[in-house]
């Protein structure tokens, strides 16, 4: 059977895990972090995420739909929270009975790396660093970070030494290490290999609101939403009745506005009076106090395959900013195109890359550009009358 290289076992790897171990090939993922499950605390990104018709496709072509969508919380409209507090507006995201699903990002990280490692032909190096691609052998340069002790050994190779730098082949790589991918910067000085990013000028912080008498404290099955111009609140539910918050916010209005407790207190009042009853002012209070912005980038880049053997994914290809609620499920998608076009082409891998990366390119700058789109209508947007009339003509 060929064999698949991996570098990256966030959400996309561990879907592309599943994929490969379905098609019985010999996979290795190598990880940075330690492995999720026997982490007491895992940090990173937004808390939940919003699974929509993209990634469910994807996640049933492995058997997992079913499982993961139960495990989530439907959400059928936006609720736009007005500043009084106290009214609303509901914008159905479809048809009756259409709906996206909140889910928990550990726990769906969790759930496909189980499932991939159920293949006795699927092995997991967490604590390994990908440093790098070797352009004339077009192996992955992986470093070990962890006690030798913890390392499986794969097929009947024995451990690499802890900070042992080691090369991996494979007949294919992929690179699904995230935004500020190591693989994809190594291929930097490709010729016509084009790259662009761009930040922009808005941050974000997570907050929780708490189950109230172990009931939701407001309704669950929509997306929360509190557009108030050039900064925005938005809350996801998740299963165990609480909710995570979000503000986005231009890095110059947390300074300006958010610098001091007595200040972020007052912010959340005037701007969010119903929120900020929920949330809390200790828990708004120590959030800010421990947590700084985080900042959201925009990646494009093309071609996303090279050498005829190693392709880029999830957001090493097209990270974007998270308005569309697209970044993972445009991932899964690459996991499932990708699939698609290995079976279309025979196997050929040489072919399958290339194909892929034609397909792939055009639509992931577009959704890269609608996501994009989508931070005006979030922010802004949703309160204008051009929003209620486009609603009226287009019929969305
Ligand atoms: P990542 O999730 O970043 O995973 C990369 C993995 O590679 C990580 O495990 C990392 O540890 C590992 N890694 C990194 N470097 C190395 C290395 N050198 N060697 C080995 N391993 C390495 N998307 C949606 O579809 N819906 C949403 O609702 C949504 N909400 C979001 C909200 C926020 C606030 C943000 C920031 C993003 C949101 N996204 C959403 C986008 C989504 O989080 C990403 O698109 C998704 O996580 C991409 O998955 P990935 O596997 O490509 O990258």
């Amino acid at each position: 059977m060929p064999s698949v290289a991996i570098a990256g076992a966030g959400l996309v790897g561990a879907l592309n895990a599943c994929f490969f171990a379905q098609k019985g090939w010999d996979v290795s993922v190598y990880e940075f972090r330690k492995d999720i499950r026997t982490m007491k605390h895992v940090q990173g990104r937004s808390i939940n995420l919003a699974l929509s018709q993209r990634g469910k496709s994807a996640l049933e072509a492995v058997g997992l739909k079913e499982y993961i969508v139960n495990q989530g919380v439907p959400l059928y409209a936006r609720l736009v929270h007005n500043k009084d507090g106290k009214t609303y507006s509901r914008q159905p995201y479809g048809k009756p009975g259409e709906h996206i699903v909140s889910i928990n990002r550990r726990h769906l990280n969790e759930v496909m790396i189980t499932q991939a490692e159920k293949s006795p032909n699927v092995k997991f190096f967490f604590e390994h660093k990908v440093k790098s691609v070797d352009y004339d052998k077009k192996q992955l340069v992986v470093q070990c970070t962890s006690q030798p002790s913890r390392i499986p050994t794969f097929g009947t190779k024995s451990p690499p030494a802890e900070h042992e730098e080691f090369h991996v082949e494979a007949d294919l790589i992929i690179a699904c290490d995230g935004a500020y991918s190591a693989v994809r910067r190594s291929l930097m000085t490709i010729p016509r290999f084009d790259f662009s990013q761009e930040y922009i000028e808005h941050g974000y912080v997570e907050l929780n609101i708490m189950a109230n008498n172990n009931e939701f404290a407001f309704e669950e099955n929509v997306f929360h939403l509190w557009p108030r111009g050039h900064f925005t609140l938005i809350a996801l539910a998740n299963r165990d009745k609480t909710f995570t918050v979000t503000i986005f916010a231009p890095f110059t209005e947390f300074e300006k506005h958010m610098s001091t407790t007595e200040e972020v207190l007052s912010f959340f009042e005037e701007n969010f009076p119903d929120a900020y009853l929920l949330l809390g002012k200790e828990h708004i209070a120590d959030t800010f106090n421990r947590v700084k912005p985080q900042s959201l980038v925009s990646i494009k880049c093309s071609p996303h395959s090279f050498f005829n053997n190693l392709v880029l994914m999830g957001d090493a290809a097209h990270a974007m900013v998270p308005f569309y609620g697209q970044g993972m499920n445009c991932g899964f998608e690459d996991c499932l195109v990708f699939s698609e076009t290995l079976e279309e082409q025979n196997n050929d891998i040489a072919s399958a890359v290339q194909v892929y990366s034609e397909r792939r390119v055009n639509d992931a700058h577009t959704i890269n550009d609608l996501a994009m789109y989508n931070y005006e209508e979030l922010k802004d947007l949703v309160n204008k009358n051009s929003y209620k009339l486009r609603k009226k003509f287009d019929g969305f």
